[in-house]
């Protein structure tokens, strides 16, 4: 230590991580090595890309170096890449600046033993070098500055940061290893490790100073014949260049040749990442060109709504010197984003063979997928036979073409209803009248379904219709009758729907009989021309067309004359029971459309009166 030392806790989420992944990961520790060369070979194409337009950076050639020292019980990790300033050291090593680690350790809610094998699902990067070491020394010089920096730590609770001296830009990681863990100076022990979890690094790594022994194949994995990539060598790459350590649920490399020449290696994660609906969410895939990293997330590669995709685009055709700027509007980008939607998109229909498999992807990516039926009309039928949904006919997810082949004769809509939650929608009462014909009904669960139901409109010639809208004419379809001896007169009928509609005055548009209702006596619908009732909720939700928080009265609510209940206040002569039952069947069919009560006081005391009648 000298005086230009200083002394720095770590955020309090590095400390509860690090203590983490000392103590639970320690069956598999070796993937510290990993860790830590991933982050090398990251550094080295982050300084190969800046040498694009400052050629004076670049060392000759880029290499990894593990350096072992037996007495003193250490091993180097070194990189000659971008390195660090004092500030990204800080930043870096001292906070926890991966969204993805935060999340892990949202997971990682109270006993950590309980959740170990979380860990190896997230990665836990640099830190992971603690679990084989009780001191470690990151000494970095940042590519075009002259400063270089030493960061110590025991990996407790602070770190220190001090001037050092480093001839060469990059970093060195000097582990000092625990006392048991001296193996990690041998060279056989590193080259076994190495060879399982870093073989594909696309840049050399060597075992001493020299390079005499050089421990990795260092060709990119994507150049490779597919014939000679094992699913483990894909595993082992998707885990680096997704920095995700789940499994690949689908890998799709190709070759495109003609037009347009590049390879693209992508792959589709097992597990749905955490910030797919942020708004600043992109895709992962990594774009190089002839080999030579350019950019993570290029805008305009893929349609956003591929944004699960992680992996590696490698084009020949685009110039080397290509900035990030010049990609925007890029025509070469453009055709090649046609070509790896169109790819992904046969290789999904693929997947969508093996149903199990398939509905694992529809459930943590369908939702985004739709958001292209709604806008890439391009790939519209593509992914209209993508598309699933759960309805009122299966327990499994129905396709589109299923339901039209399916359809009754004289039925020619598609039936859907759209809400949060798809057995929550099944039992809605406006699906009685469907279920007592026959009629299939699509649960629509996403907030983007009422979007492209309405941008698509038909398909095979079928409308889109909703269930909780206008008339159904659902007898056209199938005559359903209700058991007269329970219905009112219709004399008796009309005065109840006037007294009703005097009762609620501006608060519904109508009241009709239904023919949408078997058992519940109530339910609330749109008129054929207005908003679907879930997607103005939605609306208002977002505080979008300048709705506001009131109800709208636009609704229409039905009456089920079989219901006895109904049979029961068309008897009734008006008066004050009459109208607390009346505002009762309101509220009640508001509560089932996941409404809240303009006023819930005035509902509890009329429900309290009528309570007390019943135990009188
Ligand atoms: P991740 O690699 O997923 O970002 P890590 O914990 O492995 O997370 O690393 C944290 C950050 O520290 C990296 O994103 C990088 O900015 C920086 N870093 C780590 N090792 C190096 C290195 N050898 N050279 C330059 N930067 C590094
Ligand atoms: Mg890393």
């Amino acid at each position: 230590m000298t005086e230009n030392t200083e002394k720095h806790e770590f955020q309090a989420e590095v400390g509860r991580l690090l203590d983490i992944v000392v103590h639970a990961l320690y069956s598999q520790k070796e993937i510290f090595l990993r860790e830590l060369i991933s982050n090398a070979a990251d550094a080295c194409d982050k300084l190969r890309y800046a040498a694009v337009t400052t050629p004076d950076l670049a060392p000759s050639k880029f290499a990894i170096h593990l350096v072992a020292d037996i007495p003193a019980r250490t091993l180097t990790v070194s990189d000659n890449g971008i390195g660090m300033s004092r500030a990204e050291i800080v930043d870096n090593l001292g906070t926890i600046a991966r969204s993805g680690t935060k999340a892990f350790l949202e997971q990682m809610s109270g006993d950590a033993k309980k959740d170990m094998n979380l860990i190896g699902q997230f990665g836990v990067g640099f830190y992971s070098a603690f679990m084989v070491a009780d001191k470690v020394e990151v000494i970095s010089r940042k590519a075009g500055e002259a400063d270089a920096w030493r960061w110590v730590s025991d990996g407790k609770s602070a770190y220190t940061i001090e001037p050092a001296k480093k001839n060469i830009a990059g970093t060195d990681i000097i582990l000092h290893l625990k006392e048991d863990e001296g193996e990690f100076t041998e060279q056989d022990k590193l080259k076994a490790i190495v060879t399982a979890y870093s073989d594909h690094i696309p840049i050399p790594i060597y075992f001493g100073e020299d390079e005499a022994e050089k421990l990795n194949r260092a060709a990119a994995v994507w150049m490779r014949a597919k014939s000679e990539i094992t699913a483990e060598e894909y595993k082992e790459f998707y885990h680096h260049v997704a920095h995700a350590y789940d499994e690949p649920s689908l890998t799709v490399h190709w070759r495109a040749e003609g037009k347009l020449e590049y390879t693209g290696l992508l792959f589709v994660p097992t597990q749905k990442p955490h910030d797919l609906f942020d708004p600043r969410r992109q895709h992962r895939v990594k774009l190089y060109v002839k080999r030579v990293f350019i950019t993570e997330a290029a805008e305009g590669l893929l349609p956003p709504y591929l944004r699960f995709l992680k992996g590696v685009i490698d084009s020949e055709d685009l110039p080397l010197n290509v900035s990030r700027e010049m990609l925007q509007n890029n025509p070469v980008l453009t055709l090649m984003k046609k070509g790896i939607t169109k790819r992904v998109l046969s290789e999904l229909q693929k997947l969508s063979d093996n149903i199990e498999e398939y509905a694992k992807f529809w459930a943590n990516f369908g939702a985004v997928l739709k958001e292209g039926l709604y806008d890439d009309y391009d790939h519209r039928e593509e992914l209209l036979k993508l598309f699933r949904t759960y309805s009122t006919k299966e327990k499994e997810l129905v396709t589109l073409a299923d339901y039209v082949a399916r359809m009754p004769a004289g039925q020619d809509a598609i039936y859907y209803i759209t809400g949060e939650d798809s057995a929550a929608l099944a039992r809605s009462p406006q699906l009685e009248g469907f279920r007592a014909r026959d009629i299939e009904v699509l649960l629509l669960s996403d907030a983007i379904d009422d979007f492209w139901v309405g941008a698509i409109g038909s398909y095979q010639g079928k409308t889109f219709k909703s269930a909780t809208r206008g008339d159904s004419n659902l007898d056209k379809i199938k005559k359903v009758e209700m058991p007269a001896e329970n219905q009112p007169t219709s004399d008796k009928l009309q005065a109840l729907i006037k007294s009703l509609k005097d009762i609620y005055g501006d608060q519904v548009k109508d009241v009709k009989t239904s023919i949408r209702l078997t058992d519940s006596p109530v339910c609330l619908v749109a008129g054929e021309g207005e908003m679907d009732m879930h997607l103005e909720k939605l609306l208002r939700q977002n505080k979008a067309l300048g709705l506001g928080q009131g109800f709208s009265p636009g609704r229409i609510l039905e009456i089920n004359p079989s219901h006895s209940l109904i049979n029961k206040m068309a008897d009734m002569a008006g008066g004050e029971q009459m109208a607390d039952l009346a505002w009762l069947l309101l509220d009640q069919a508001r509560l089932l459309e996941g409404e809240t009560l303009a006023d819930p006081l005035a509902f509890s005391q009329r429900l309290t009166r009528l309570s007390l009648k019943a135990v009188a």
